[in-house]
């Protein structure tokens, strides 16, 4: 069993956020970049399922500029297999990289697509629900459970109020939660290793499909500031705050 796995490069999750002065995005210039964690955990999802002895090979997929190899290289060093960098120059919406992943998966054929939920740079939580859209694949989404068994995917789906399970006839698409797993550190023999791994060069405009942007973005703004809060001596202080000036209760 092939276990494809679409990771991005996002601005580390402990990097301060900074919108450009001209608020058309945020800064990414000389900002630490890193896998977007929720696909750390997809990667180290496959890689349990190899181990497991369920996966015969990990592919690591990623999209984006020349850099994103880097990141791909990342996967690779966990204990992925091989890689597959999706060229582009241009920034890609999630209808446009589900599309080219759609593209990936016609060429590799594989039983299983791990995605994470949603990529913290853009929050669009889009991509896994377009890309079994598109390939008309069964989808689990919000994974917190994965068990692989009679050619079928049981996953445990974290829903409002509980869990859902469901059973996903293979080939499918499955996002992951937090709770899926927790990802393992890459060895330094595994990042020795990874220097020699393949990682093939597909350039997007190859691929003969409709990426253009199907909307802009206006403004980012920078969230309004915290103000500072005040120390008080005792409850009652408190409770005269919360009444007179927070009019709270
Ligand atoms: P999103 O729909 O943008 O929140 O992204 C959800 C998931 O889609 C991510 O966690 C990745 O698994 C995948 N994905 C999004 N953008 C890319 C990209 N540029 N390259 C590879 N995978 C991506």
């Amino acid at each position: 069993m092939k276990v494809l796995v679409a990771v991005k490069r996002v601005i580390d999750y402990n990097v301060r956020i900074r919108v450009k002065a001209d608020q058309t995005g945020v800064e990414t210039s000389n900002v630490k970049m890193s896998m977007n964690p929720f696909d750390e955990i997809a990667v180290e999802e496959a890689l349990r399922l190899r181990e497991k002895g369920i996966a015969s090979e990990v592919v690591i997929v990623s999209i984006g500029g020349q850099n994103v190899q880097e990141t791909i290289r990342s996967g690779l060093a966990l204990g992925a297999d091989r890689g597959i960098h999706c060229e582009t120059g241009q920034e890609m919406q999630p209808l446009a990289i589900a599309k080219i992943l759609k593209k990936i998966i016609e060429k590799e054929n594989p039983n299983l697509v791990i995605l994470g939920k949603q990529a913290i740079d853009d929050d669009s939580n889009q991509t896994a629900q377009m890309l079994a859209a598109l390939t008309n694949w069964p989808q689990g989404t919000f994974a917190s459970k994965v068990v692989i068994e009679n050619n079928e995917a049981i996953v445990t789906r974290e829903v409002d109020g509980g869990l859902e399970t469901i059973a996903l006839k293979l080939p499918a698409i499955i996002s992951t939660d937090l709770r899926l797993n927790e990802p393992r550190y890459a060895s330094l023999p595994n990042i020795m290793k990874a220097k020699k791994k393949e990682i093939e060069v597909i350039p997007v405009n190859s691929l003969g499909l409709d990426a253009a942007p199907r909307f802009t973005t206006l403004k980012v703004e920078e969230p309004a500031k915290r103000q500072s809060g005040v120390k008080v001596a005792n409850i009652s202080e408190l409770v005269q705050k919360l009444v007179h000036e927070a009019k709270v209760i």
